[in-house]
């Protein structure tokens, strides 16, 4: 196994970025996570505005995965998620979906035990997932803050223990780095954050050569959710919405029509974020429609 601490981390997944480690397929590697405001918060008394924004967003790596390459895809199992006994969620002013509505800043540290988020009197059973998960994009470079097809700052609460998360590889290696966990997280993550959190996360990596993906796939015990990145809300959702077409018309041997139809009996198309610079659409398929992606 290869361990990957978190200071080695990286604030921008770039076509050109030096890998911190190499490894085979298969092997399992364990990433620590810094939490998505890089640990600067110990107390609710932390002023969000004594923050460096420069250090927000670390991810864990990048690991270069021998035998990927362009046009291959990235398969990463989550094996499990190990979180410590507290997170902290933060909003204000200009945060999150209502944040013109806002004047001031509030920070709060969560309490984990049991395996539920303390929030004043109310407990919410935790949900582990991972906030940023991404390779090296075709070209240029994107904030660890944002997503595309590359993955990044997906913020998809399906990307969680048991999950497997397909990525289109761009680059050699594909270049693999994770952070940014939650606790727990609603859809749409409206106030800005979640419950923030450092974390051990354990993967295991494969390369397959099959199909050529477009945009990120998780893969659930459920089903499937194609993961759409773009600047407005409801243009994610229209290129998410044909993926789906596009996927059940080639996996089901239908016309384009017939997919459309298919995919409106029976898809579900959900927001994963709100709040970051690119905003996350998803569209789920049953398993019982679709049985693999590959
Ligand atoms: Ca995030």
């Amino acid at each position: 196994m290869k361990i990957i601490t978190p200071e080695k981390h990286i604030y921008a997944f770039s076509e050109k970025m030096e890998p911190v480690v190499e490894v085979d397929p298969e092997e399992i590697i364990m990433f620590e996570t810094m939490d998505a405001l890089g640990n600067q918060i110990e107390s609710e008394d932390t002023l969000i505005t004594s923050l460096d924004f420069s250090r927000v967003n670390p991810a864990t790596g990048p690991v270069f995965v021998k035998g990927a390459g362009p046009g291959d895809t990235l398969k990463v199992k989550i094996l499990d998620v190990e979180l410590p006994e507290k997170g902290v969620i933060i909003t204000g002013k200009d945060m999150g979906v209502l944040g013109d509505e806002l004047e001031s800043y509030k920070v709060k540290i969560l309490k984990i035990k049991n395996k539920e988020v303390f929030f004043n009197n109310v407990r919410i059973p935790i949900s582990p997932m991972i906030g940023v998960i991404g390779v090296a994009p075709e070209k240029g470079s994107f904030s660890t803050g944002t997503a595309h097809k590359h993955g990044g700052n997906m913020d998809t609460k399906e990307i969680g223990e048991g999950a497997i998360i397909y990525l289109p590889v761009f680059q050699e290696g594909a270049l693999l780095a994770i952070g940014d966990v939650h606790a727990v997280m609603g859809d749409g993550e409206v106030c800005v954050s979640a419950c923030e959190i450092r974390s051990k996360v354990l993967v295991r990596v494969e390369v397959t050569k099959s199909r050529r993906l477009e945009w990120p796939i998780v893969e659930t015990r459920d089903g499937y959710y194609i993961v759409v990145s773009l600047p407005n809300v409801e243009e994610a959702l229209k290129v998410a919405t044909r993926e789906a077409v596009l996927l059940l018309k080639e996996k089901l041997n239908l016309s384009f029509e017939e997919a459309y139809m298919l995919a409106s009996l029976s898809v579900d198309i959900r927001i994963s974020q709100l709040v970051d610079p690119n905003k996350t659409a998803k569209v789920f398929i049953p398993r019982s429609i679709l049985n693999t992606i590959v």
